[in-house]
């Protein structure tokens, strides 16, 4: 099969077929089929150079803008690749040897984790729902979930991987701050909730254990407006948000944690203000296609 010239899959004859994680009968078929039919995922040369030149020119630029602010804490460059093929993830694995990426939505992550290698470590970036815990839980290579924004999602999640398996790695997470206060942006900015989270990670009770879970740090999403501002130079008011709900954590409960800020328009400014991890789309793979006309291969 043939996706324009970005990339080439050949699949056996007997599951040469289109894949759509919108729709849950085919992802189930595609499991049956799997088991005696294994696929193959290769790309073009052209897709290949493209890929890898972007993701280090992006590296060389965060490491330009920690230069300048004498930085030299590692900043994760978190590839972030929703709504593109599996191919595309296969390249920077296998040419850069990258090992972590991000995705969006629980049943593209699904079908994603089951086609490529399983040393591949997932972060979950998007909204995150309640009753899709338990799917998200039950991926084994589920490295991180960076929106953890409600105490009910996180009991859910440990309860959910504590039955998907005891022995399973623990997640990392991140609680997902809501710094611009805009309405329709998911996160928090209670105080109370935020420390009822913490405590709840840091188990502080002892009720519930064994925790699934650690505690790594706190995730936020700069507003559009902020992140497009003209003057680059000045601080972005997000992260000097997130930034100081860290210090406020970390002086209260003794934590150290990351913080989880940037992407394509505004990773640069994050990096300056101290970001360890900055999550990429757009700028290492291109424009997204529509939801509905994604393939996963
Ligand atoms: C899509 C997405 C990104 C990447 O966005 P780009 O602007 O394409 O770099 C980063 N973080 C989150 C939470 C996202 O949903």
């Amino acid at each position: 099969m043939i996706t324009a010239n970005r990339s080439i899959v050949r699949l056996q004859p007997a599951i040469r077929h289109t894949l759509k994680y919108s729709s849950l009968t085919s992802i189930k078929s595609y499991h049956h089929r799997k088991m005696s039919q294994p696929v193959t995922i290769t790309y073009t040369q052209e897709r290949k150079k493209e890929l890898t030149a972007q993701y280090t020119h992006i590296n060389q630029l965060i490491q330009t803008e920690q230069e300048k602010k004498n930085q030299n804490e590692h900043v994760l460059l978190l590839p972030v690749s929703k709504l593109k093929p599996a191919s595309d993830i296969k390249i920077l694995y296998d040419t850069l040897h990258i090992k972590e990426f991000g995705e969006n939505y629980v049943q593209e992550l699904m079908e994603k984790s089951k086609l490529l290698p399983n040393d591949i470590k997932w972060h979950f970036i998007g909204g995150l729902q309640t009753n899709k815990c338990k799917d998200l839980a039950k991926i084994p290579n589920l490295y991180c979930v960076e929106t953890i924004d409600s105490l009910k999602k996180v009991k859910k999640l440990n309860e959910s991987r504590l039955k998907f398996s005891e022995d399973a790695d623990p997640i990392n997470c991140y609680i997902q701050i809501n710094t611009s206060n805009e309405e329709q942006k998911s996160g928090l900015h209670e105080e109370n909730e935020i420390f009822e989270i913490v405590e709840y990670f840091l188990n502080k009770d002892g009720k519930e254990k064994p925790l699934m879970l650690n505690l790594v740090g706190l995730m936020t999403i700069g507003s559009w407006n902020v992140s497009h501002q003209v003057d680059h130079d000045k601080d972005n008011e997000d992260f000097t948000a997130l930034a100081n709900w860290k210090s406020k954590i970390d002086s209260k409960f003794g934590t150290d944690l990351k913080l989880s800020m940037g992407m394509s328009a505004d990773y640069k400014q994050a990096v300056r203000q101290g970001s360890t991890e900055v999550r990429i789309g757009t700028d290492i793979f291109g424009n997204r296609p529509p939801k509905d006309e994604a393939k996963i291969i």
